[in-house]
C-alpha cells in the first residue's frame, strides 16, 4: 500500500516509512491511496477467528509489501498476548445496546489495542534498518502510559511524553510516572492538553531538529494506530451478525482516532449503518456537525479528560477523504483555520458527513447520572468516557441496527467520577492499586518549545 500525505506536499510513501515519520513533511497526515475491499467471503471467514490473526488478515493490504504476512502474523500475536481477555475485545450486552470492551490492555483503556500493535512493528522495522528513534508525544492521559508500556526498555526507542500539568488523573499519572526504565521520560507541562500536541506539532515542523532526533510519533497521527484500531470494528460486526446485518457505533471521541478507524473499517466494507460521535461539553465536532462551522473554543476540563479536546487532530483524515482528496486546498483552508479560528464547510463535505455519521454531546451532569443508572439496571460500572457514548446513544433515534458502543476505559482509571456517581467507593485491581507505593519521574516545564527541545536534546544524548 502506498500513503499519501492530507496536505498534498510530502512524498508517497509505504507502510514502513510512515510508521516512523509520524507527521507528513508538509504539516499532513498519511492516509493510504485507497482503501483496500474486504469481500463479503472475507468477512465470513473471519468470523470466529482469534483476533491477532483477525487483525494480521485485516491489516495485511495496508502494512504490505513493507512487512510480510508472516511476520506480520508474528507481530499481532505477540502484540494480544498479555491482553487480560482472551478475545482482545469482547462484546457484552448492555439492555437495548452491546458495549466493546476495549480495556483489557496492560493500561486498562482502548489505547493499548493499537500501542501495543505499534510498539512490535516499531521494534521490528528499527532492528531492521538498524536505526534509533526518538519518540516524542502528548497524553491528555491514556496514550501516555499505553505508549510508555508498549516502548518501555526496547532497543533503539528513546519516548519522551508531554502530558498537561494537573490534568491528567493520579492514576494515570502514576501508571507513567512510576515506570523505571531508562528510555521513558516524562515531562509535565504548564497548560492544557492541546498546549502539548502544539508543541509536539511544533518539534516536528523544525525540519533540522526532527531529522537530528529522528523524532517519531505515537499519538493517533500515526498511521498505524488508526490502522491497528479498525480490526476491532471488524470483530465487532462479525459477532452483531455481520456481513447479513448492519451495525452501527457509538464512539466516545477526543482526537477522532477510534471513529476514523470506523469509517475506514466502512469504507473498507463492513456493513456499518452509522457511526455516532459523542463528545462531551468540549464539543467542537457536534457544533461543527450541527452548524457546518468548525470555530474552536477553549478547552474546559470534564470528567472524561481524554477527550477535552479543542482540535481533534484525525479528523484532517476524514475531511481529506470528504473532499475528494484535494491535499493542496485542505492544506490552505488549514492556514486559514489556524490563523482564523473558524472553517466554514464546504456544502457537499457536509452532506457527506451527515449522511455517515451523527454528532452529540453529553454533560458531565449527563455522565454521572449514566454512570449510576446503568449501575442501578445492570450492576455494571462504566468509566466516564464509556458513559459519554451510553448517554449519547440513549438519545438516538431507534434504529433496526445494532448498536455497539465503545468502552474506551476500564472504571477503575477513573474512581473519583465512578464513586462520585454510585456514591460507592470500589476496589481498584491490585495493577492499579499498587501503583502509589511506587517512586515517580517526572520533570515539570513551561509551555516554552525552546526548553522543552532542550530536555528532549539531554535525554537523547
Ligand atoms: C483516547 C481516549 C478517547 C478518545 O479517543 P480518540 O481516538 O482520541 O477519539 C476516549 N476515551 C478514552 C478512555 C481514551 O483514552
Amino acid at each position: 500500500m502506498r500513503y499519501e500525505s492530507t496536505r498534498g506536499g510530502a512524498p508517497i510513501l509505504e507502510f514502513s516509512d510512515v510508521l516512523l515519520e509520524g507527521l507528513a513533511s508538509d504539516g499532513g497526515l498519511y492516509v493510504p491511496k485507497q482503501w483496500p475491499l474486504i469481500t463479503k467471503t472475507e468477512l465470513r471467514s473471519l468470523a470466529n477467528v482469534p483476533y491477532a490473526e483477525v487483525a494480521q488478515r485485516v491489516l495485511a493490504p495496508l502494512v504490505g509489501p513493507s512487512i510480510s504476512f508472516e511476520t506480520l502474523g508474528d507481530l499481532t500475536h505477540r502484540a494480544y498476548a498479555n491482553f487480560r481477555h482472551d478475545e482482545v475485545a469482547p462484546v457484552v450486552e448492555l439492555g437495548e445496546f452491546f458495549l466493546v470492551e476495549l480495556h483489557w490492555g496492560p493500561t486498562f483503556s482502548f489505547k493499548d489495542i493499537a500501542l501495543q500493535l505499534l510498539g512490535q512493528l516499531f521494534e521490528y522495522e528499527l532492528e531492521r534498518r538498524d536505526k534509533k528513534i526518538t519518540i516524542v508525544g502528548a497524553t491528555s492521559g491514556d496514550t501516555g502510559s499505553a505508549a510508555i508500556e508498549a516502548c518501555k526498555d526496547r532497543a533503539g526507542i528513546e519516548l519522551v511524553m508531554l502530558h498537561p500539568k494537573g490534568r491528567v488523573s493520579e492514576i494515570q499519572r502514576l501508571q507513567m510516572t512510576t515506570v523505571e526504565s531508562l528510555n521513558i521520560h516524562n515531562i509535565a507541562i504548564d497548560g492544557t492538553f492541546d498546549d502539548c500536541q502544539d508543541l509536539v506539532k511544533a518539534m516536528f515542523a523544525q525540519e533540522k531538529f526532527r531529522s537530528e532526533m529522528s523524532l517519531a510519533a505515537v499519538n493517533s497521527i500515526n498511521w498505524a494506530r488508526v490502522a491497528a484500531q479498525s480490526v476491532y470494528y471488524v470483530t465487532t460486526a462479525l459477532k452483531l451478525g455481520a456481513p447479513d446485518r448492519k451495525v452501527s457505533f457509538c464512539v466516545p471521541t477526543g482526537n477522532f482516532g477510534n471513529v476514523m478507524a470506523g469509517y475506514m473499517a466502512s469504507q473498507m466494507g463492513v456493513p456499518i449503518e452509522r457511526l455516532v460521535v459523542a463528545s462531551n461539553h468540549n464539543d467542537i465536532l457536534s457544533r461543527t456537525y450541527e452548524t457546518g462551522t468548525m470555530s474552536m473554543e477553549p478547552v474546559r476540563p470534564s470528567l472524561s479528560p481524554a477527550m477535552d479536546i479543542q482540535v481533534s487532530s484525525n479528523f484532517e483524515r476524514l475531511l481529506f477523504d470528504l473532499s475528494e482528496r484535494k491535499g493542496r486546498e485542505l492544506a490552505e483552508q488549514f492556514k486559514e483555520f489556524r490563523r482564523s479560528g473558524n472553517w466554514v464547510l464546504n456544502s457537499e463535505v457536509l452532506k457527506t458527513l451527515r449522511t455517515k455519521f451523527i454528532a452529540d454531546k453529553a454533560s458531565d451532569e449527563q455522565v454521572l447520572s449514566t454512570i449510576r443508572q446503568v449501575h442501578q439496571k445492570t450492576g455494571v460500572l462504566v468509566d466516564p468516557h464509556t458513559a459519554v457514548g451510553i448517554s449519547v446513544a440513549e438519545r438516538q433515534p431507534p434504529s433496526s441496527s445494532a448498536m455497539a458502543i465503545m468502552s474506551t476505559a476500564h472504571p477503575a482509571k477513573f474512581p473519583d467520577a465512578v464513586t462520585e456517581a454510585t456514591g460507592s467507593a470500589f476496589n481498584l485491581p491490585p495493577e492499579l492499586s499498587s501503583l502509589s507505593s511506587l517512586d515517580e519521574r517526572c520533570d515539570f516545564l513551561p509551555n516554552n518549545l525552546n526548553l522543552v527541545m532542550d530536555r528532549v536534546r539531554e535525554v537523547t544524548k
